[in-house]
């Protein structure tokens, strides 16, 4: 039984370390990137130079779906997630602002985004005066097994974009950050060890039974995300050819990723006798649960040179001079807490505006879940039900995305009266009668519109249940529509008209 346990904790440990070989990162740390890298490293003291200077990154989000729509992502998750990006990055003072989201409907790219197919699917929709992240259900292998939680796809300027899982957005993994990590010329902190760890010899990260306390080997050739790597020692006398060639991170062998954990477990020497201390919450590890992940100065002048670099000019023809985002959580001014609206489809939402809105997105969840996005500081729902407990969220939003902390919610309820709603601006009046009426009795609707209108005719019940529909047509001056009430029992109905131009909405009662 305990032999069961501990083979049952394994899989655990394995299956929620994100950089476990299934669901790790796929970037391939090429010749390219190194050579990048090389040149960056050169630059350090002339970006060191420029002292403090921010700079904009735009970003192109591609929401990949399958091919009918379905497998998206909700825009609001990423608007939000953007926040946490660009806290994540705000010592290395690189800001990422919404250049465009955009949608691509293939079932393939969603799912295997390995495949060359998908490969110039995304090289057809690169944005090339952005930097390009595709976010996407599954990076399965052709056998249908996962492949990898992310990448950065580099080896020749047509390509270089970045593709991640839409789950581990925003997760306290930093997944995204990571790539981005990739995308800026970084490589892992121990790059060379990123192969399977089940396979043993020195293929992987760093195993006690394999590579001993004293690791005496001096090139790691397993992982086949990159080279032959020179093996790092800890008093920086390789340090600018060895490992990630990035001399103020430590030695890495793969410690992160083989206890997949975020503490040295491991007693361990290079082959000089100096003991390991690597930098296990590196943001280029394969650590696990190590929130906040971080980067070191020297990574962090690394990504600032790329962005500078040729190499990367096209992220600089924005004109982003200055960070605006959203300051602080929106007013709501209605509903004030735990508001009982008497009327439930004529609810009026509202709230203060804030200067850096571009727009704001109310969220309404529930009975119902609605979402909209309006530059307006009001919002009137008339499609709310009666008896009905709901939740309003608002929050204001920019090319920054969203503060982390400005939503604001409330909880609101709604009655069950209800109010004649008349949104179609080319219907001057609205009548019914008799109303009330009684169980049998013709009833008629009468409008009068200046231009002909055709439109749905649906009466509802109080619980939102639709009785009958038909389409109609109401014409230019006044229209008369006959309804028979044969069928309905004593209650009150609801009698809407939804059209192109609007909706208009009747209270009817039966005695
Ligand atoms: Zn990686």
């Amino acid at each position: 039984m305990k032999y069961l346990f501990t083979t049952m904790l394994f899989f655990f440990v394995a299956s929620i370390g994100l950089y476990s070989q299934s669901e790790g990162c796929i970037t391939q740390q090429d010749e390219q990137l190194f050579e990048r890298l090389e040149y960056n490293l050169k630059q350090a003291n002339k970006t060191v130079e420029k002292g403090y200077v921010t700079r904009f990154v735009p970003v192109h989000f591609h929401i990949v779906t399958d091919n009918d729509g379905s497998n998206s992502l909700d825009e609001d998750k990423l608007i939000k997630d953007l926040c946490k990006l660009n806290n994540r990055y705000e010592e290395a003072d690189i800001l990422f602002y919404i250049d465009e989201i955009s949608y691509i409907n293939s079932t393939n790219l969603n799912s295997r985004p390995r495949l060359s197919s998908s490969v110039s699917l995304m090289r057809q929709n690169r944005n090339s005066n952005a930097m390009n992240v595709y976010l996407v259900t599954n990076i399965l292998q052709n056998d249908g097994s996962p492949s990898g939680a992310a990448g950065y796809y580099s080896g020749g300027s047509n390509n270089d974009f970045i593709v991640m899982l839409k789950t581990t957005l925003g997760n306290d993994s930093f997944v995204l950050e990571h790539e981005i990590g990739h995308f800026f010329s970084l490589p892992h902190t121990h790059v060379g060890w990123e192969g399977d760890i089940s396979q043993g010899s020195t293929n992987g990260g760093y195993q006690p039974e394999i590579h001993g306390d004293t690791v005496r080997i001096q090139i790691i050739t397993g992982s086949t995300q990159s080279g032959p790597v020179e093996v790092e020692l800890v008093n920086g006398s390789n340090c600018n050819v060895a490992g990630d060639r990035i001399c103020d991170t430590p030695p890495d062998y793969g410690f992160g990723q083989s206890c997949g954990c975020c503490t040295m477990v491991y007693d361990v020497w290079d082959r000089n006798g100096d003991k390991i201390e690597p930098m296990i919450d590196n943001v280029m590890s394969y650590s696990n649960g190590c929130d906040p992940f971080l980067f070191s100065q020297e990574q962090i002048i690394t990504m600032q040179s790329d962005f500078d670099s040729p190499f990367r000019s096209y992220l600089r023809t924005g004109e982003v001079t200055e960070y605006n985002p959203i300051p602080n959580s929106v007013n709501i001014i209605s509903p004030v807490s735990d508001q009982i609206y008497e009327d439930f489809n004529g609810v009026l939402i509202e709230w203060e505006p804030i200067a850096e809105a571009e727009g704001y997105r109310v969220q309404i969840s529930g009975r119902q879940q609605l979402s909209f996005i309006t530059t307006d500081s009001e919002l009137f729902l008339t499609e709310l039900l009666p008896n009905s407990l709901y939740f309003v969220d608002v929050f204001a939003v920019n090319k920054f995305g969203t503060g982390c902390n400005t939503v604001t919610r409330r909880l609101f309820q709604t009655g069950t009266g209800s109010t004649s709603v008349n949104e179609t601006e080319s219907v001057n009046s609205v009548t019914l009668y008799p109303n009330p009426a009684r169980s049998g009795e013709q009833i008629t609707l009468s409008l009068e519109a200046s231009k002909n209108i055709s439109g749905q005719l649906s009466l509802y019940n109080l619980n939102g249940e639709k009785i009958w529909d038909q389409w109609v047509s109401i014409f230019e001056n006044r229209s008369a529509i006959e309804l028979s009430s044969a069928e309905l029992t004593p209650g009150i109905y609801l009698l809407e008209f939804n059209s192109s131009e609007g909706l208009i909405v009747e209270k009817l009662i039966i005695e």
